[in-house]
């Protein structure tokens, strides 16, 4: 593992790792040797996928190995701009793009609302890759206003993610800001952040000062992104324990990745490692065909053999949904291995976890 000689008070500091985030070749050099197709990745993205890492998520990499998860996900390589990938997938695979900038309203009753391009570490794989080339920009109060304004007259929203980039990296102050117009709007009952915060950078619920904004706007949920068992740190651990101490309920979604996360064990490991820190493991989503980084896609036999492998080994409670996001904005499909055999009426021939055929009559009286 990679070591920083820094003070403890340092260390635990949310300012001091996103000040001393490693973001150019030189930096990065420091710390890991780096492969040639890293290195030229890194000269080619710049501008376009830009190079973010913060030293506590660089810390919990093996330099020595060269297929490390944590490094497949944050460190740049040439095959992401390479035309065999590039001519794959969209920017925006699921039309996020809305009837506001930074809003999106897919299904009636919820908002999507992207307030900031900013992200403690850039994953290679996101979604909204097509952001990072815009700069690390926080929406406007005008930008803000316009989406809370079209929120507040569509009676049908019942329920706001707050999205990004990162928006628990903005100040408290615009935080508190959006959180403030939204509790104003009656039918808005469910508020939600997606943040990658407790896995990059788990020092920003560290500090009080977050916690009392959005406990101060309850209820909020978080939805988090944990890929693979290492980034289940003590740290972690410290910061989701804050967060779930504020009555803020903590669910995860994490992205099936190839070398990353593709393996029945792995994945059986993570969601161990999640309910162990009372985080609910909630979506398994398959990689979208986006631009750049369709090289992270694996088969949906590969998803449907871990969803398989899960059953039996862990409680339902630790059993994601394993989704595919459909094209053009269409919606999400959840996926599960076939259980039902074969039906004749109300007979059934179901498949159990241990491949046993139960025939099964199912009548209501
Ligand atoms: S933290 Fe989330 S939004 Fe930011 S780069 Fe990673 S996956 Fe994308």
């Amino acid at each position: 593992m990679i070591r920083f000689n820094v003070s403890k008070a340092e260390w635990r500091s949310y300012g001091w790792q996103i000040r001393n985030r490693i973001k150019t070749l030189e930096e990065l050099s420091r710390y890991v040797k780096l492969l040639p197709e890293e290195v030229e990745g890194i000269k080619r993205t710049q501008g376009l996928y830009p190079l973010a890492i913060t030293p506590y998520y660089l810390s919990l990499m093996d330099p020595e190995d060269p297929q490390d998860p944590i490094r497949l996900q944050v460190i740049p390589r040439a095959v992401e701009v390479e035309e065999e990938v590039q001519k794959h997938g969209e920017p925006d695979a699921l039309k996020e793009e809305g009837p506001v900038p930074g809003l999106t309203h897919r299904y009636p009753d919820r908002a999507l609302m992207t307030i900031t391009t900013f992200c403690a570490s850039y994953c290679r794989y996101c979604m909204r890759k097509r952001i990072f080339s815009q700069g690390e920009r926080a929406r406007s109060k005008e930008e803000i206003d316009r989406m809370i304004a079209y929120i507040r007259s569509h009676e049908e929203i019942k329920d706001v993610l707050i999205s990004g980039g990162d928006p628990l990296s903005l100040g408290e102050d615009k935080i508190d800001y959006v959180l403030r117009e939204l509790r104003k709007i009656k039918h808005v009952e469910i508020i939600r952040f997606g943040t990658r915060l407790p896995v990059l950078a788990p020092q920003r619920f560290l500090e009080d000062r977050l916690l009392d904004t959005l406990e101060r706007y309850s209820p909020i949920w978080i939805n988090t992104h944990f890929n693979h068992s290492r980034e289940i740190t003590e740290l972690a651990q410290e910061a989701i324990d804050r967060i779930l101490r504020r009555g803020i309920p903590v669910n995860n979604q994490s992205v099936l990745l190839k070398g990353v996360n593709d393996e029945p064990q792995e994945m059986l490991k993570l969601n161990r490692e999640l309910l162990r820190i009372k985080v609910k493991p909630q979506y398994l989503f398959h990689c979208d065909p986006i631009k750049g980084a369709v090289h992270f896609r694996t088969t949906v036999d590969k998803g449907l053999e871990i969803m398989e492998y899960l059953r039996g080994r862990i409680s339902g409670m630790g059993i994601p949904t394993y989704a595919v996001d459909l094209p053009g904005g269409k919606g999400k499909v959840p996926l599960l291995p076939n259980y039902v055999i074969s039906r004749q009426g109300d007979r059934f021939t179901f498949r159990n976890y241990k491949g046993e055929l139960v025939d099964y009559e199912i009548t209501e009286l």
